[in-house]
């Protein structure tokens, strides 16, 4: 099948009652498990940032690192991992955030976006927005650029952007 009749939004899966009772996760491993989807996918998420002179790619462990790792790729940036606590090696930045049951917290390299590096934050989805803002809290601190977030699904009904300040927003899908 030629890959303009993909419609890869198709190739991701509602999975009710996961990882608890009363969330719709969205799977993406069939997408990822689809070359051209993925690529489609891939294309619209670095589309809006293509002329905005992106230096790197930041993303959250796990699936922001998949889909992050090839939207910098696309845009010839360079890729930096946003790391669960104790992971990263050197000497680390933090920043705090809440789940619904208790804390999280994520760590970056302290020396991985300085000088104003040009920085845009991916991952597969925008839901109440504690990850991402901790992401861009990191960016920040590290003396990085925020230039924008782009996510492959938004659950636009938690509202999760009014967490992020003014830094562009692009979200291929969007639930609401
Ligand atoms: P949040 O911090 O609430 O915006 O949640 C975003 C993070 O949790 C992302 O890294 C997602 O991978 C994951 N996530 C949250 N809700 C879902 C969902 N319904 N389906 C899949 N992943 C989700």
């Amino acid at each position: 099948m030629g890959e303009e009749h993909v419609v890869w939004q198709l190739l991701i899966r509602d999975v009710p009652d996961f990882p608890r009772p009363g969330i719709v996760f969205k799977d993406i491993t069939p997408l990822l498990a689809d070359s051209a989807g993925l690529r489609l996918c891939v294309d619209e998420l670095a589309a809006p940032f293509e002329d905005r002179s992106i230096d790197l790619v930041a993303a959250p462990e796990a699936r922001g690192f998949v889909i992050g790792a090839m939207v910098a790729d696309r845009l010839d940036a360079g890729f930096v991992p946003l790391r669960k606590s104790g992971k990263l090696p050197r000497e680390t930045l933090h920043a705090d955030y809440e789940l619904e049951y208790g804390a999280e917290r994520l760590e970056m390299h302290t020396d991985a976006v300085a000088n104003q590096a040009r920085v845009l934050i991916v991952d597969d989805v925008l839901a109440t927005g504690g990850t991402a803002a901790a992401s861009a809290r990191l960016v920040t601190l590290g003396g990085g650029d925020l230039v924008g977030f782009s996510f492959v699904l938004e659950l636009e009904f938690l509202g999760g952007r009014r967490q992020l300040g003014e830094a562009h927003i692009a979200a291929a899908i969007t639930v609401q």
